[in-house]
């Protein structure tokens, strides 16, 4: 089965916070975040965001913000 990449854990992130991830893919995006730090780092971060907002962002992350997050993946250097 294809795994997640990163660029769509970030996508999915406000679908899955929303519980609207159907099984399968919630599965797959659970296990993309057990073998990934930037991306469970990134969905607790979104967890907190919500938090102090009390709702999801309208948009997630500004795209200027997205880009720096996936940039700082890229730059965590990759096997
Ligand atoms: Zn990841």
């Amino acid at each position: 089965m294809k795994r997640f990449s990163c660029d769509e854990v970030v996508e999915l992130v406000t679908v899955y916070l929303e519980g609207e991830l159907d099984a399968p893919r919630g599965g797959r995006f659970e296990e993309h975040l057990g073998g990934c730090e930037g991306c469970e780092r990134y969905l607790g971060q979104f967890r907190a965001t919500i938090g102090a907002l009390g709702e999801l962002p309208p948009t997630a992350l500004p795209g200027e913000a997205r880009e720096r997050l996936l940039a700082a993946f890229r730059d965590r250097g990759r096997p």
